[in-house]
């Protein structure tokens, strides 16, 4: 099989199914990943068994492969617990068995501290998490203490009994050093969809409200000097009525498309709600900003949205307010959004600009 064929097996095996929340889908894909690695495991450790010649132990590590995969197809199903439950079962009664046969020293016990850390990470329940944890303690505890110290199966392995012990110590090392590798990796891939999902607007993949709003207030906590344009999209519930809605959502995706293509590399742009979005412009002068808002509606006049065999032109009405012009951040939101109300009452399509401008359509175009 090639590495490709490997990878995608890899992954077909581990990779949470799509309908599952992103919060769970960590600790998902991190014990998906523990169980294939177990049942490899379990597959290497009967191949040395079967040198050292220990039937029992080869048995009994070929049924730990079917658990794991067992509790591996359970995972698949979500039945999250099951597949926990069947993997514990199994381990634990190896472990102990491994324990007794071959002596308390040979290195066995180990896999009770990496079993322990593996139901640790799991999604169970904490009540379940405190239960499960006493009952490995307390299987380990007994084990250990009432291990016989002779059994035939010491003996034969007697002379192999320290490398065994460096082998299992070298096992639990490696294993446990590639769960929390695994961990840390999905760890920061969920961490960057979480915040791509806080920050970015699903439909439009513009900012969304809060981090647009994050950045007009870093701006005025800097005391930079910037410019906020408010813009709405005129009579757009009239295009959810008339196509419907899907072909409305395709048109604030267009808008939003536009509007972006129209602007410089610093300024940002956010949808603040439905079809309305807001544009921060640091640094900026009213020539600059009047030359953006100028290039969004030449472009939304030159581009208008295209679905199918229809044509849908939409304008904005936009309210600008610049930082200076007031004395806290809100006052400064409140004058654009006024602004805004008052380029709508104008008749639509009309960018206000001050208390005294009002630019129209023509005289910008
Ligand atoms: P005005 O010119 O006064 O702004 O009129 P308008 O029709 O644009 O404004 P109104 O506030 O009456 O309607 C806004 C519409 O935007 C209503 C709502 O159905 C639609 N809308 C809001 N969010 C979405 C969305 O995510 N997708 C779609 N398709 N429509 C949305
Ligand atoms: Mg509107
Ligand atoms: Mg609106």
């Amino acid at each position: 099989m090639t590495s490709r064929a490997l990878q995608r097996l890899w992954e077909w095996l581990c990779s949470a199914p799509g309908a599952l929340p992103l919060e769970q889908r960590r600790s998902y894909e991190v014990i998906a990943q523990t169980f294939v690695l177990a049942s490899l495991g379990h597959l290497l450790f009967a191949c040395v068994l079967i040198g050292l010649q220990i039937p029992l132990l080869i048995v009994l590590n070929l049924a730990c492969v079917a658990t794991n995969t067992a509790a591996l197809m359970f995972h698949r199903r979500l039945q999250l617990n099951r597949a926990m439950s069947v993997k514990l079962t199994a381990t634990l009664l190896l472990i102990t068995l491994s324990v007794w046969w071959i002596g308390p020293d040979a290195g066995f016990e180990y896999y009770f501290f990496l079993l322990l850390c593996e139901m640790l990470i799991s999604d169970m329940a904490a009540r379940y998490k405190i239960a499960v944890s006493a009952v490995i303690g307390s299987v380990a505890l007994a084990t250990l203490l009432m291990a016989p110290h002779f059994t035939p199966w010491m003996l034969e392995a007697a002379a192999f009994r320290k490398d065994i012990r460096l082998t299992n110590l070298v096992m639990v090392f490696l294993i446990l050093g590639l769960i929390l590798w695994r961990l840390h990796a999905i760890t920061e891939r969920c961490e960057h969809h979480f915040r791509r999902d806080a920050t970015y607007d699903y439909l439009t993949k513009v900012l969304n409200r809060r981090a647009i709003f994050h950045e007009a207030e870093m701006l005025w906590q800097q005391e930079r000097d910037f410019t906020l344009l408010l813009l709405d999209a005129d009579h757009f519930k009239q295009v959810n009525d008339t196509h419907g809605h899907t072909a409305g959502d395709e048109v604030l995706r267009h808008l939003a498309y536009i509007v972006r293509g129209a602007l410089r590399e610093d300024d940002r742009l956010g949808r603040v709600g439905g079809e309305e979005f807001l544009i921060v412009f640091p640094d900026s002068t009213r020539e600059e900003v009047l030359s953006v808002a100028s290039r969004i509606r030449r472009c939304l006049a030159d581009q208008p949205c295209q679905l199918e065999t229809l044509t849908l032109p939409v304008t904005f009405s936009m309210g600008m307010a610049a930082a200076k012009e007031v004395t806290s951040l809100q006052a400064l939101i409140d004058m654009a959004d006024r602004r805004l109300y008052r380029a709508k009452s104008a008749g639509r399509d009309q960018l206000v600009m001050s208390d005294l401008e009002i630019i129209g359509p023509a005289a910008v175009l």
